[in-house]
């Protein structure tokens, strides 16, 4: 059957999270998307550990939960994201880390043994004063079974090849456990084809994750997977053995939507395309920026643009059903009516990424309006204009092609590059 997961979640006990995620919430958001597969997020937690021994059972022999009683078919997988903080040359290395596993208790024992490394009732995300490769030989250590693989592999600070801290490959990052590493998060702001541009990374599977906050963003990017029966051995089997065809698609976001896709600084309200090629600093403060996903996959690259490996897992584009119908009514995606038409046409139509990839748009049209239907056409074709994000700025998708007075209220001006050099020439 085909199983939709989301591998890389949050409680509401990690920093900056809604107070507003619970199992059973959980639950309900991916019934509406259509996940039948969700990372529990956070399992270090004591409280939201608690919670899930509470409200979860197993599902028997497949190494994986449901909420007690449901038969809403939606299973659970223990799962945690960590930041492994260490120093490497004299270097402060900040990583972070997903951990799946298929057993509560194991997920226990692990907690034992990581809590000798930072304090996990702090956050939902604990801090580990361990470096990324003890991290991965001290889980394995204690389940054999547990997946790590490095999330949102690109992002500046936490990423694994981030530009302001990361490295230049797995094995520089994980040293001799780097053989255990299987798959990398892409993140956001980076999809597969950017990936495709760096060979060393071919061996890896190329996962998608939400990483949400609030439960609102579950599955903004997911795994879809072909497998015979969902067990968590068999989830596992289909990412290591990636060319077995069990991991068949992901679904992304575009990667310019994403908050780190251009280098750029927040504060200074300045971004840069790195293929400019006009330095690292920063025409306001004369500061560094903050190196984005785009430049250091251009960095890392030994490919063209639009090379696509043998075996590569095909993906498809999208953006969240709250955000199509937020652009075309022209309301954030926080608005009741906003949420009164998703609603609609999840009620009328089934799952949202049933809507997002495959309703004919003809029937969307006669519940949302042919701009609804003309926007979610576009997406899944590419016919979108994207204005990249940087340095912790969202990146937005044009999703229709408007007049100036009907484009989406807050159309924020970025300035570029040249735009500062022609300011100073005038
Ligand atoms: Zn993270
Ligand atoms: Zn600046």
């Amino acid at each position: 059957m085909e199983v939709i997961a989301d591998l890389h979640i949050h409680s509401r006990f990690s920093m900056a999270c809604s107070k507003e995620i619970t199992i059973k919430g959980m639950e309900s958001a991916a019934v509406e998307k259509g996940i039948n597969l969700l990372g529990s997020g956070d399992f270090t937690h004591p409280l939201w550990l608690k919670e899930m021994k509470a409200e979860l059972e197993k599902v028997e022999g497949a190494g994986l939960y449901r909420v007690k009683g449901s038969g809403s078919g939606v299973s659970f997988i223990p799962s945690v994201e960590v930041s492994t903080v260490f120093q490497d040359h004299s270097k402060t290395k900040k990583v972070h880390n997903v951990i799946l596993t298929d057993d509560i208790e194991k997920a226990e024992a692990l907690n034992s043994a990581l809590s000798k490394y930072g304090d996990l009732s702090a956050d939902g995300r604990p801090t580990l004063m361990m470096s990324a490769a003890e991290l991965v030989e001290t889980v394995i250590n204690v389940d054999e079974n547990a997946f790590v693989f490095p999330a949102h592999a690109w992002t500046p600070w936490f990423g694994v090849f981030g530009g302001m801290s990361g490295f230049d490959s797995m094995k520089e990052a994980y040293g001799d456990q780097a053989k255990r590493i299987y798959a990398l998060e892409t993140g956001l702001s980076s999809d597969p084809v950017m990936n495709w541009r760096i060979s060393a990374n071919d061996k890896y599977a190329l996962l998608s994750n939400s990483d949400f906050h609030s439960l609102q963003k579950m599955g903004r990017e997911a795994n879809v997977f072909e497998l015979e029966k969902v067990t968590y051995g068999s989830l596992i089997k289909a990412i290591k053995d990636k060319d077995s065809k069990r991991f068949i698609r992901t679904l992304e976001f575009y990667p310019e939507e994403g908050k780190y896709h251009f280098d750029g600084h927040r504060n200074c309200n300045f971004s840069a395309d790195p293929a400019a090629d006009n330095g690292t600093l920063c025409p306001v403060c004369r500061k560094r920026l903050t190196i984005g996903v785009l430049h250091r996959v251009n960095d890392l690259a030994d490919r063209p643009l639009g090379y696509t490996p043998k075996k590569a897992i095909p993906y498809a584009h999208i953006v969240p059903l709250i955000e199509i119908v937020g652009y075309v009514m022209g309301k954030g995606t926080y608005s009741l009516q906003v949420k009164v038409m998703r609603d609609a046409l999840i009620r009328s139509l089934g799952p949202e990424f049933m809507i997002l990839t495959k309703t004919p748009l003809e029937s969307i049209a006669e519940i949302a309006g042919n701009e609804t239907a003309e926007a979610i056409g576009n997406v899944r074709s590419g016919r979108i204009t994207a204005i990249a994000g940087y340095d912790g700025v969202f990146g937005r998708i044009e999703m229709l092609k408007r007049s100036e007075e009907k484009a989406a209220p807050k159309k924020i001006k970025q300035p570029t590059l040249s735009s500062f050099l022609d300011g100073k020439k005038g």
